[in-house]
């Protein structure tokens, strides 16, 4: 790919510290004052307003159903189109945003087209069928497990497999949404009596999320070596999680209530194709690690280097303009279980995925503290609390805290991509 490090007529699109560069081009839901939804389209410091590009006729290449599909409210209608309509709408709109083209930056509506992008909110990109959220990464599994069976932390199917579980998409809400801590059932002793009240552990996931693309017709597994190119694109993912709640909860069944009053999504839908370059070979197991079965092995196989950031801010910090204080640092190639091999095994009994499903991998933890992906491991369950930069500690999370989640891709010589923020405030309950 020589276009690789094509510069953009677009303000903010060569920075080289930007998330958004030309190599980019994020997909999302975007709301601003006075207007409708409309699909967006992030590059440096503006949004392409698609319904408004399709309007000004620039795009008579692309096909009618691809033109229809950028001109609704929801991505669903273009990720149902597959990956050939994503890359073709993606060269198209990265050939009319280079510097090398001036259709677009010489055309008379440009001004109704190219929004700034401070003056929009995002919202949820699709809507969401299914939400299925997984349990890959060997760290958090184990660090977790540890903590609640410490003579057994891996069960005997998890290096077999990868474990997940169904999780609810009704409650998953855009970057930026209250968070409000839930009421629920809680323990002081494993057996119980419990007592009902307002959670006291309250705590975030780091995670990556994968939108679906075209999906599989129900019973057509879809095979690991064709399952990359099934997926739309990746966010992050805040998966809130009530741990008091959790623990008295999660067996037999695994978590409920615990997850289910809300997770939270970042806007920009980054495609596999910007993170082309950042794809690294999956490694070789450990040796004495079971190979995986025939249906989760695929000579394309891999893992995507991402880096991955959470920072908190207390509602004090926020008054005093402190900056949030940077609290772990991992990256997305510390999984176990690959994307490809999520979505093989979730398809593998012949469970069809559907146009915006989402799959997450779970907490995304690596082999240091630093880069735990959750306050339960990074604070090793309260006992090793952290500092924030207003003086006070952490255990769990407290009511007027902020998660801010941050990811991107940079390595010498290559674009920088970046996937924006994913960010929520911990309010009272009610
Ligand atoms: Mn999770």
């Amino acid at each position: 790919m020589s276009a690789i490090n094509s510069q953009s007529w677009v303000e903010g699109a060569n920075e080289p510290d930007g998330d958004f560069p030309l190599a980019n081009l994020p997909f999302g839901v975007v709301a601003g004052e006075g207007r409708g939804l409309s699909i967006g389209v992030r590059i440096g410091a503006c949004i392409v307003d698609c319904r408004a590009l399709v309007e000004s006729g620039v795009l008579a290449r692309l096909d009618q159903s691809i033109r229809t599909a950028l001109s609704g409210t929801t991505l669903n209608a273009l990720m149902s189109l597959g990956q050939s309509a994503w890359r073709g709408t993606r060269a198209e709109l990265s050939r009319l945003l280079s510097s090398e083209t001036a259709d677009l930056r010489d055309h008379p509506k440009r001004s109704s087209i190219m929004l700034p992008a401070w003056g929009m909110t995002l919202r949820l990109p699709c809507d969401i069928g299914d939400y299925t959220d997984f349990y890959a990464s060997i760290h958090h599994a184990t660090n977790v497990g540890s903590m609640f069976r410490p003579d057994n932390p891996l069960l005997p199917n998890w290096k077999h497999m990868p474990i997940g579980y169904h999780g609810r998409s009704s409650s998953i809400v855009a970057s930026g949404a209250a968070i409000r801590r839930p009421h629920g059932q809680t323990v002081t002793q494993d057996a119980g009596p419990p007592t009902f009240g307002p959670c006291k552990l309250m705590d975030y996931e780091m995670e990556v999320g994968a939108l679906m693309g075209s999906g599989n017709a129900l019973g057509e597994p879809i095979g690991i070596d064709r399952a990359l190119d099934s997926v739309f694109g990746l966010v992050l993912l805040n998966d809130w999680s009530a741990r008091d709640m959790q623990k008295w909860e999660y067996q037999p069944l695994g978590p409920f209530l615990a997850k289910s009053f809300a997770s939270t999504l970042s806007g920009w839908v980054v495609s596999l194709d910007a993170l082309e370059p950042y794809r690294i070979a999956m490694p070789e197991r450990p040796s004495g690690d079971p190979a995986p079965l025939d249906y989760l092995r695929g000579g394309a196989d891999v893992l995507f280097d991402v880096n991955l950031e959470v920072s908190i801010a207390s509602a004090a910090m926020r008054t005093a303009r402190t900056p949030a204080t940077v609290i772990s640092r991992g990256n997305f190639k510390d999984m176990y279980w690959s994307l490809a091999q999520m979505i093989a095994h979730h398809t593998s009994g012949g469970c069809n995925l559907r146009p915006g499903d989402l799959l997450a991998s779970g907490t995304v933890s690596g082999p240091t503290p630093e880069s735990r992906g959750c306050l339960l491991e990074r604070t090793w369950r309260g006992t090793e609390p952290i500092k924030l930069g207003d003086g006070t500690e952490r255990k769990f999370l407290q009511d007027g805290d902020e998660v801010i989640m941050r990811a991107w891709c940079a390595r010498a010589g290559l674009p920088r991509i970046g996937f924006g923020e994913c960010r929520g405030i911990i309010t009272a309950a009610r």
